[in-house]
């Protein structure tokens, strides 16, 4: 439903001088003027859907509100500033449900230099819903977005993917500092960060800027939660299928020319490893890179195990 409506609002929404780059990347980027520009963005989580409050201690759902919205802040290089946070409280024990969220928010606000500018709360019979606005500033060398990979740019990835439903989803620390890191000593062309599934964020990395990505799928690397997920249920799915569709793993995804790509695999300037998993590709679409160079369909939706077909042109 989401795409559909970015879709229409797109089509519908009139240009405006004051927007740099409207809806449809990670965050928006707004020029205030005298050459001041914000990058703004904002995301609702909701329980019994993002979290289930009856399971968790409520400061982890509020530590995921706001880390949802740095990451897609992380997602565009932009340094964090401050945020506003909007509150549906069920009624009962709203107030002390209130004060956990917030202790949950404060120590990832702090460690990120982001001042909690203000809020709104409202009281329901429904379930807890936390919406944040998050605002950063654009780092010296501007934003990244995501329509700007090329045919032939390396694939990079930081971190490992698959099983954040065993718990990282919650405890996350948004690539803030390692995308800032990044941008100022490398240049990208492009990136998103991983919230629905490495295979579905990357094909919509590339989709808007009009190019394929081919995946070496050995290269994908595996947390051990997928691991221990592929162990521990009956459901046939591999480490790998859970990496490649699992979602929720806060990663960045980044479009970098090969000879940078090389130096960043050289450098391995952050705490958490870059691994480059495949190319960028005229071919548009999603393709599976094989050992002999061919390339073979991969289903946004995640990893296909059987062969349906080849293309005769390589990337
Ligand atoms: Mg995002």
């Amino acid at each position: 439903m989401e795409q559909e409506l970015v879709d229409w609002l797109k089509k519908r929404l009139p240009s405006h001088p004051a927007l740099r780059l409207g809806i449809g990347d990670d965050a928006a980027v707004v020029d205030l003027g005298g050459s001041t520009e914000c990058v703004v963005t904002v995301d609702a989580v909701m329980d019994g859907v993002d979290f289930e409050l009856a399971k968790i201690d409520p400061r982890r759902a509020g530590h995921k509100a706001l880390a949802v919205n740095l990451s897609d802040l992380a997602a565009m290089a932009a340094r964090p500033v401050a945020a506003v946070v909007a509150l549906v409280l069920p009624r009962r024990d709203g107030y002390n449900l209130a004060v956990k969220l917030f202790e949950g928010m404060l120590p990832l606000a702090e460690r990120h230099n982001v001042a909690i500018a203000g809020g709104d709360t409202n009281t329901w019979d429904g379930p807890l819903v936390v919406s944040i606005t998050a605002i950063g500033r654009p780092g010296p060398r501007g934003v990244w977005r995501r329509d700007g990979a090329r045919p032939g740019d390396d694939i990079l990835v930081t971190g490992s993917f698959g099983g954040s439903l065993a718990g990282r989803h919650l405890d996350f620390e948004p690539r803030v500092r390692e995308a800032l890191v990044l941008a100022e000593r490398y240049e990208i062309h492009a990136a998103i960060d991983v919230s629905d599934g490495l295979s579905l964020d990357l094909s919509r990395l590339a989709e808007a800027s009009g190019c394929g990505a081919a995946v070496a799928v050995d290269q994908v690397p595996i947390a051990d939660a997928a691991h221990e997920l592929a162990r521990t249920q009956s459901d046939g799915r591999t480490a790998l299928d859970h990496a490649v569709a699992d979602g929720e793993d806060f990663e960045l995804v980044l479009a970098a020319p090969p000879n940078i790509a090389d130096r960043i695999l050289a450098e391995q300037p952050l705490d958490i490893s870059i691994t480059r998993i495949g190319q960028f590709a005229s071919n548009r679409g999603l393709w599976q890179l094989a050992a002999g160079g061919q390339l073979m369909p991969l289903s946004a939706r995640g990893y296909v195990h059987r062969s349906s077909g080849t293309l005769a042109e390589a990337p």
